[in-house]
Parts: structure tokens; C-alpha cells; sequence
């Protein structure tokens, strides 16, 4: 169950708090979560006890130095890895319950994932490229290639459908990857660094489109090491030592941790 019809539009308003007054409902719910790794003798917390919880509508900006955590947060966000400890809860569901199966699909439908370095395939055309979790999710060719284009052209791109990555500027390689993240519709886009690969204007480009891209029935996630970028979001988290630092307005985030 995604976003439900009459989710009021958070578009608009900080913090997932509707128009209306009422809160939106939760996207993500981590409660008391850890991850262990286990190196030699020694067990590295890369999570260490970390509460959030994100609402449908919102954009969050996660920072931290190196080996604060942020990478392995949006693993176990993306369902890529398992909590050590605690609970995660997706759209209310309990990740930790879901067999095999059903975890593949949610990371298939549920979940759009933006990488620092685009992850494009290089000899498939941009229409190609977003068409793909598609092919994996079953979807006829007809309508997966007509929901491509419409991806393509929310992010600014229906020119650029035959182009092949290597044709593509680094911007709009990253608007084709965000265009296919976004083609299964999911609750939760994740981006690792979206902006770490782009020059500083191009990587505000992104940004904007990101904000553009803003829905009452999706949240977005996104790490990023570039403190003006993270300024500018709507809602700032913090990680030291795999633990929220900071959660809340980026204004009021201490400057010791915004930088690397
Ligand atoms: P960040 O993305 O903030 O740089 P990471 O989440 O990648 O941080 O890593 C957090 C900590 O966990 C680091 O100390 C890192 O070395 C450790 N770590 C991450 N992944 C693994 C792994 N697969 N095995 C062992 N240690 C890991
Ligand atoms: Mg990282």
C-alpha cells in the first residue's frame, strides 16, 4: 500500500506536516537500529542505535563524516542488508518479517536507489536503462517502454531517449538514472552522493530536480558530503559514530558536523 489517495499535498510544507495540519503518515521507521560488522576480533558498530523515522513528502539530507555510517544506513534502508538489532519498518510493514521473496520485490517496486557513480548500463539507450527494473518486475514490453518515456520526461530528458550514457552529459546521466529509480513509482528514493560525480552547478541541477520531483507519496533519503547542498534541505540528519547527531533543521545543525 503506497501513499494513500487523500495523503494531503506535502509539497509545499516542512516537515510532512499537511496543510492541513495533520502529519503525513510514516515512509520509514527505524527503531533502535544497529549493524555489526565483524573485522578480524574486532566488531565495527557502523550502526549503533539509530532511531528515524521519515514521513511520506519529506526530503532528508543524511551527513557525517567518512565512517559515520551513512552508506550502511541506506543499505539497510534500501533492504540491502539486515539490522544486527532493532526494527525497521517500511510503509508499516516489518522488513525484518518479509521471506526472501517478497524482500526482492520490495526492493524492486518499493525502492528507487541513485548512486554516486549512475550504475547506467553503457551499450543500452537512456529508454533502455529505465526500463529495466521493469523487466525485472514483469511488466509487458509495451507498457514498460511507455512508462519509461514518462519517466524520461519528468526529469527533463524525452529528448535525449535514444541516447546511449556515453552521449549523455554527467548531469543528464544521473537525470536518467534518477528517471529509472523513479519508473517503478516506490515509496522511498535513496541516493548515495547523487551529486558527488557532477561540478558544483550541475549537481545544484540535480538538486532542484530532486525537489521538483517532491511527493506526497514518496520520501527521499539522500547522503551527501557537500554542506551547502545539505543547507538546503528540508530536514538535516547528522551521524557520528553510527548514531543520530543532529535531526532537524539544517539551520540549526552544529557546523562540526556538516563537514567531513
Ligand atoms: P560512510 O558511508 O559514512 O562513510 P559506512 O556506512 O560505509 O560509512 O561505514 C561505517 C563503518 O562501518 C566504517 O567504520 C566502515 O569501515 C565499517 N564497514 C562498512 N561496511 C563494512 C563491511 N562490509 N565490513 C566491515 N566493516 C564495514
Ligand atoms: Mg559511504
Amino acid at each position: 500500500m503506497l501513499g494513500s489517495p487523500d495523503a494531503p499535498d506535502a509539497s509545499h510544507v516542512p516537515n510532512g506536516i499537511g496543510p492541513t495540519g495533520g502529519p503525513l503518515r510514516p515512509c520509514v521507521e527505524l527503531t533502535g537500529v544497529e549493524r555489526h560488522y565483524r573485522l578480524g576480533d574486532e566488531v565495527v558498530r557502523a550502526l549503533d542505535g539509530v532511531d528515524l523515522s521519515v514521513r511520506y513528502g519529506e526530503h532528508v539530507a543524511v551527513v557525517g563524516i567518512s565512517g559515520s555510517g551513512k552508506s550502511t544506513l541506506l543499505q539497510i534502508l534500501g533492504c540491502i542488508e539486515s539490522p544486527t538489532a532493532g526494527r525497521y519498518r517500511l510503509d508499516g510493514a516489518d522488513v525484518g518479517e518479509l521471506s526472501e521473496s517478497r524482500l526482492a520485490e520490495v526492493r524492486n517496486r518499493r525502492i528507487g536507489f541513485v548512486f554516486q557513480s549512475f550504475h547506467l548500463l553503457p551499450r543500452a539507450t537512456a529508454t533502455r536503462n529505465v526500463e529495466l527494473p521493469l523487466v525485472y518486475a514483469g511488466v509487458a514490453p509495451r507498457e514498460r517502454r511507455a512508462r519509461a518515456l514518462e519517466a524520461l520526461s519528468e526529469v527533463g530528458l524525452s529528448d535525449r531517449a535514444r541516447h546511449h550514457p556515453e552521449q549523455l552529459s554527467g548531469g543528464q546521466r544521473q537525470r536518467v538514472a534518477i528517471a529509472r529509480a523513479l519508473v517503478t513509482d516506490p515509496a522511498l528514493l535513496l541516493a548515495d552522493e547523487p551529486t558527488g560525480n557532477l561540478d558544483a552547478r550541475t549537481g545544484a541541477e540535480v538538486l532542484d530536480l530532486f525537489d521538483s520531483l517532491r511527493s506526497p507519496e514518496r520520501a527521499l533519503i539522500m547522503v551527501t558530503h557537500d554542506s551547502a547542498l545539505a543547507r538546503r534541505a528540508q530536514r538535516l540528519v547528522a551521524l557520528r559514530g553510527g548514531r543520530v547527531a543532529y535531526d532537524g533543521d539544517p539551520a540549526g545543525c552544529p557546523e562540526d558536523l556538516l563537514h567531513a
